[in-house]
């Protein structure tokens, strides 16, 4: 007997019973015998539910003898809580087809059990029910197991639901991708109006994100590797990107170990990933001029130093300091030295070029980074932008200020093994020289090589 179909089954036609019904011209006993043979339980009730046949099979599941059995209802057996739903499924008997199938649990030796029941209504030759036929089948462990997979199903929707998470099945094979409307809707389209395919997903994913993730495709198509995890930005359907983080899992591969088939859950990320940049962003920038603080700068020495050292390529920096600016906290307060710094680092950033760097690198001090200039070239640079700044009126709050800045510079020495600290020490040395030799001036680190110091741009 199968168990692992027993719906199919059940729902066929009772042809043991059915003949037993049928034929009195036909010898009874082959037939009793079949129904006593079977494990499956072969009941007949009359139209209130009493007993008028119990084969072995029941008896031994409940129990109890036949003699017991006939004559008594069998309700009181049926589990109180699927007594309603097995008393109208049953009521449908009336009506063609005369056929129904119910699931119910009953007080069994062993229990509470699960039974899938086909039953057949017995109708006389007016086409009236005088009695019901059913067939029993023990389904206690597939219901189970189906109660368990709809609560993991119900758990899974749930979880998939409030995180807002979208899933995908692909088929590498043919290239088509299945998905879920939440998969759509993250991306701002209604249910059924796109078509996913791998290529359309690879041309919807930002530029810049698709190379980076390219090593991980191909170890994942090719290279035995299960797991796809990734965060990049994504095409929304009305042009913007929304951030997506993806995790796909790799179910199926052939003989030679090529990805087939993979399913995925992806989740807006956005929100997070802008507070992520954000917080990034004001790690390495100083809120009141909106330049690069001082460890944004350090890294940025560090790259151009790095690349600079590949290249051979030179590349300097400027200290600036601005001369007395304590004065015009004093005279006009801090409100207005918040103000003429803002100012200032406005001016910084419109009279260097692109490729420069600029940082507040203390209270009024800045620093510029000049990739690929050398020492005199960032001499006349950075002399034009102390007059630019000397020159300059500034307008604050109806009263035009004046101010003026002192600058140490070095460069980086390509032959010698030159590091970070060193070069920001010779700029802070030609700074403090500036400084002594009178401030408003440019001083050099060959200045104080040459001990010039006394003498100004
Ligand atoms: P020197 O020419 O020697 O550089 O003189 P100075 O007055 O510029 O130098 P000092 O180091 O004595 O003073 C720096 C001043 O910068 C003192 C401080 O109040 C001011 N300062 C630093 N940070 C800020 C800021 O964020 N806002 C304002 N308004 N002032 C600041
Ligand atoms: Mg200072
Ligand atoms: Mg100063």
């Amino acid at each position: 007997m199968d168990h692992r179909t027993p719906k199919q089954s059940l729902h066929q036609p009772p042809l043991a019973l059915a003949s037993l019904e049928a034929s009195p011209r036909t010898s009874e006993a082959p037939y009793r015998l079949l129904v006593e043979q079977q494990t499956d339980l072969i009941v007949q009730v009359d139209t209130e539910g009493r007993f008028l046949f119990v084969n072995a099979g029941y008896c031994k599941t409940f129990d109890k003898r036949e003699d017991e059995l006939i004559g008594q209802r069998f309700m009181p057996l049926v589990h109180p809580d699927d007594r309603a739903e097995t008393e109208a499924t049953m009521a449908t008997l009336a009506h063609p087809p005369h056929r129904c199938y119910l699931e119910q649990r009953a007080m069994t030796r062993d229990g509470w059990r699960w039974f899938g029941w086909s039953d057949a209504a017995v109708l006389d030759e007016h086409g009236q029910v005088t009695g019901i036929i059913g067939i029993g089948r023990d389904i206690h462990e597939q219901k189970l197991a189906q109660l368990r997979l709809l609560q993991t199903q119900r758990m899974l929707e749930l979880a998939l639901e409030s995180g807002g998470i979208g899933t995908y099945t692909a088929n590498f094979t043919t290239g088509e991708v299945f998905i879920d409307d939440r998969y759509l809707a993250q991306i701002g389209y209604e249910p059924g109006q796109t078509q996913v395919t791998y290529d359309w997903w690879r041309a919807n994913v930002h530029p810049e994100d698709l190379a980076r993730f390219a090593d991980q495709t191909e170890q994942v198509m090719f290279g035995g590797l299960d797991d796809f995890i990734a965060e990049y930005r994504f095409r929304h359907c009305d042009g913007h990107w929304v951030w997506i983080q993806d995790h796909a899992r790799v179910y199926d591969r052939d003989p030679d170990g090529i990805a087939l088939a993979a399913s995925g859950l992806r989740i807006d990320i956005t929100r997070r990933k802008e507070a992520e940049l954000q917080l990034a962003y004001h790690a390495e920038h100083d809120p009141l001029t909106d330049l690069l603080n001082r460890r944004g700068m350090w890294r940025a020495i560090r790259s151009i130093q790095a690349q600079s050292q590949r290249g051979q390529r030179p590349h300097a920096i400027a200290i600036l300091d601005l001369d007395f600016f304590k004065r015009i906290n004093d005279e006009h307060g801090h409100l207005v030295g918040d103000q003429m710094l803002q100012r200032i680092a406005t001016l910084l950033r419109d009279n260097t070029r692109e490729a420069d760097w600029i940082a507040r690198w203390g209270g009024e001090e800045f620093l510029i980074l000049m990739p690929d200039t050398n020492l005199a070239q960032a001499r006349g640079l950075i002399e034009r932008l102390r007059q630019q700044i000397e020159t300059t009126r500034f307008l604050i709050d109806d009263r035009a200020l004046q101010i003026t800045v002192s600058v140490g510079l070095s460069a980086a020495r390509l032959d010698e093994d030159d590091s970070q600290d060193a070069l920001v020490s010779r700029a802070d040395n030609a700074l403090y020289a500036a400084k002594t030799a009178g401030r408003n001036r440019v001083y050099t680190e060959a200045d104080l090589d040459a001990g010039a110091m006394s003498s100004p741009c």
